[in-house]
């Protein structure tokens, strides 16, 4: 079934300011950890208007634990993660299968002093819209979701089955894309709208996440604190030891061959802290909880014994038992996403008819949902999406006109990829 480009072009301008305001809507809801279900509730209902089957589940629901890529969990409580795939079926497909597939859960604000606006209510500026996960990546949903409005608004709609998914727990686990494939949902290939700048990820990083419990001697404050017995002074020993792992396998990581040439792609981060109960006391306890990047072609149990011998070193230097050592979110392999695939090649030649350029990729030295498909399914997975800024910063913002090159990118993609048929065929 053929369309009109121009046509299809004029569809998604036609929709852009109601798909601005949809976007200020997403970007109103504080989806930061625990609190992601007003805005699922939000999404389900906005996918029933539009005639999809809604699956509205929570990640206690669906057996994800010991599944391949599960991170382990503390500290949240899974019977209120919500998670929502809509789909639009067809009896007998005619073109290829898809998956949509956005996070909608943002990383905390952090310092409110930092903050020019209300993390949480959208603004507009020159071009811009700034806001707690308005590239990180609401906007990216807005666009698969205002990409399958533009088709229906010239009369069409896919040929093909397409799941249209939003989830939780991309920033600390990944368990969200996890429990939509143990569910079952499958496709013949996987499209991810982060905010990529008009490039595809080739490569990525995984990450660890662990918490230190460190104990220390308490004792009166005016008694000498022998070497570790102060547990916060001794937590700066640990960050010492790691930063210098760190530094190790940044040494190594100089002739991998999709980050080689990034400087110290490998990032170690103590995220946060927590120690001590009385200023006149010292402390006997501190928790260090940790980030730790992984390489692709790193295994995760080796990346994890490093981590374990480097804090036991550390502990025996200063002459106490290592703490206690957990692994509290994220065990993310790192991984390539090979090059040639069907779905790449259809996703470029899209790309270079509405931006005029050859598609370009990445390695990008952060973590996000695309290997759960092609690592451990099977699915082609694509990572594209439109120009944003300050990711996990205050100076988070999206290219709106970007948005939009995207939002018709991906429409065309999906003519392209799954077919079009006339709506309400049956
Ligand atoms: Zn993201």
């Amino acid at each position: 079934m053929g369309f009109d480009e121009e046509v299809l072009r004029a569809a998604v301008d036609a929709g852009f300011a109601a798909q601005t305001e949809w976007l200020a809507r997403l970007v109103g809801f504080d989806t930061t950890r625990g609190k992601e279900a007003a805005c699922q509730d939000w999404l389900a209902a906005e996918f029933a208007t539009r005639g999809y089957a809604v699956d509205r589940y929570t990640l206690d629901e669906v057996a994800i634990e010991g599944q391949p890529g599960h991170s382990p969990v503390v500290d949240a409580d899974y019977s209120r993660a919500v998670q929502v795939v809509a789909s639009h079926r067809v009896a007998e497909p005619a073109g290829r299968s898809l998956i949509l597939q956005g996070h909608i859960d943002v990383v905390p604000p952090g310092a409110p002093e930092l903050w020019a606006r209300d993390p949480f209510r959208a603004e507009v500026i020159d071009g811009w819209m700034h806001g707690r996960g308005t590239a990180d990546m609401k906007g990216g949903v807005s666009a698969m979701v205002f990409a399958l409005d533009a088709l229906a608004r010239i009369g069409f709609e896919p040929a093909s089955t397409v799941h249209l998914e939003t989830v939780s727990e991309e920033e600390c686990t990944g368990n969200g894309a996890l429990s939509t494939l143990v569910r079952g949902y499958r496709a013949d290939a996987a499209l991810i709208p982060e905010s990529m700048g008009h490039r595809i990820i080739r490569a990525e990083l995984g990450s660890v996440w662990f918490r230190l419990r460190i104990l220390g001697r308490p004792g009166h404050v005016l008694a000498t604190a022998a070497p570790g017995a102060h547990a916060i002074l001794a937590a700066q020993d640990y960050i010492a030891a790691l930063q210098a792992l760190t530094a190790q396998i940044n040494r190594e990581a100089r002739t991998h061959a999709h980050f080689g040439s990034i400087d110290s792609p490998v990032k170690f981060n103590p995220g946060r802290i927590h120690g001590g109960d009385w200023l006149g006391s010292v402390p006997s306890w501190c928790e260090l909880d940790c980030r730790l990047s992984v390489l692709p072609g790193q295994r995760l149990a080796d990346v994890r014994a490093r981590v374990a011998a480097a804090v036991a070193a550390c502990a025996e230097g200063l002459g106490t038992a290592p703490p206690a050592l957990s692994w509290i979110g994220f065990q993310a392999d790192g991984h390539v996403f090979a090059p040639g695939t069907a779905a790449e090649a259809a996703l470029a030649r899209e790309h270079r008819a509405v931006i005029g350029t050859d598609l370009d990729s990445i390695a990008m030295t952060a973590t996000s949902d695309t290997r759960f498909y092609d690592l451990y399914y099977g699915i082609p997975a694509l990572c594209y999406g439109a120009q944003g800024r300050g990711m996990h910063s205050p100076d988070e913002a999206i290219d709106l006109d970007s948005l939009r090159a995207t939002t018709l990118i991906i429409a065309r993609f999906i003519a392209n990829w799954c077919g079009l048929r006339p709506v309400g065929q049956g």
